[in-house]
């Protein structure tokens, strides 16, 4: 080869070079399935202003099909304003933990909004984000799941029949876009328990992944119905405990023991009717049985609620039936005692 034809060799080669080099540089050939690269994926969407683009390069093709490119803008732009009306000055975040399985990643977490310049004054918004590798790149699901594990716990089999039809009745009833679905995050077990089970707010024992509620003894030998009631109860307050570990906001113990005894009574209106049937029969003759004995007394306060509304199911009822049912467990020694008044 002559000089002039390795000076041109070397030119192509050395042009390709800087091509790679420019590729790597602007994401031509995608990014490798690892935390690093996804942690770097979602700091460009978090930083990016431009909403278009954040839609065209960033959320997944399967995720667009519900979700127009105008939509997401619009979404975006909202929530933009929002913040600005909450007085919100500026805003980060912290990843608290990347959780890799497969093509998905989830990135735990917080959201921090400063409501002053020198952020004495914040707000917290914690979030798994869902998000999957194709084609090369980490992709925005725009899924924030409350459960990111794939498979339940072995929890006893009666306890896990009650979770699944708990699950199954609120899905059927109220729609999968309105139930989360957390189940396989409930971690249930038999204990020597005085009361009839408890769900565990401390956040040593529990978390996000691993929601714990003990059952009393007593109820190995209980009906499915029977123990699906009883944890309608305290799966409302697995779902607070999610709630608060997003939102970081106080709680109030005795809103948060009327709530969960509310859905308890609702879970009963999503059962099928020869479920509802076999309630119906045993709070006229036979209660013998706590949970049944609940919804006996329940029932006169929901009525109460539901003439004080014109006789209807509405916001008026359930606001009026949960506000009874507190001013109810504020006389009651047991919750008294648990809610420290
Ligand atoms: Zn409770």
């Amino acid at each position: 080869m002559n000089i002039k034809w390795l000076s041109i060799a070397s030119g192509v080669i050395l042009l390709g070079f800087v091509f790679i080099l420019s590729a790597n540089k602007f994401n031509v050939f995608g990014e490798q399935k690892n935390e690093a690269s996804l942690r770097a994926r979602y700091d460009q969407l978090f930083n990016l202003k431009d909403y278009g683009k954040a839609y065209d390069e960033f959320i997944l093709g399967s995720a667009k099909t519900n979700l127009s490119r105008d939509k997401f803008i619009t979404d975006q732009t909202e929530a933009k304003n929002q913040r600005k009306n909450e007085d919100i000055v500026s805003e980060s975040y912290k990843i608290n933990k990347v959780v890799i399985s497969g093509d998905i990643g989830y990135i735990d977490r917080t959201l921090i909004y400063c409501k002053d310049a020198s952020c004495k004054l914040q707000e917290y918004s914690r979030d798994y984000k869902k998000w999957v590798y194709e084609n090369n790149h980490w992709y925005y699901s725009t899924e924030t799941p409350a459960c990111i594990r794939d498979t339940a716990y072995n929890n006893p089999p009666e306890l896990a029949r009650a979770i699944s039809l708990i699950f199954q009745r609120y899905t059927e009833t109220y729609g999968k876009d309105k139930i989360e679905d957390f189940s396989k995050c409930i971690y249930a077990d038999y204990s020597p328990l005085s009361e009839e089970a408890i769900f565990v707010f401390d956040s040593k024992v529990s978390s996000p992944d691993k929601l714990v509620i003990h059952v009393s003894n007593s109820y190995k030998s209980y009906d499915d119905l029977t123990i699906a009631l009883l944890l309608s109860h305290e799966i409302t307050h697995a779902g607070q405990f999610l709630t608060y570990w997003s939102d970081n906001k106080s709680q109030n113990c005795f809103t948060d023991e009327a709530k969960a005894f509310l859905d308890q009574f609702f879970f009963t209106r999503s059962l099928n009717s020869e479920e509802q049937k076999s309630i119906l029969l045993r709070m006229g003759t036979y209660r013998s049985n706590q949970q049944i004995e609940m919804l006996s007394e329940m029932t006169p306060i929901g009525q109460q609620a539901y003439n004080q509304c014109n006789n209807g199911f509405s916001e008026c009822y359930v606001n009026t039936f949960q506000a009874k049912l507190e001013s109810w467990l504020k006389t009651v020694p047991y919750y008294q005692k648990e809610c420290g008044n």
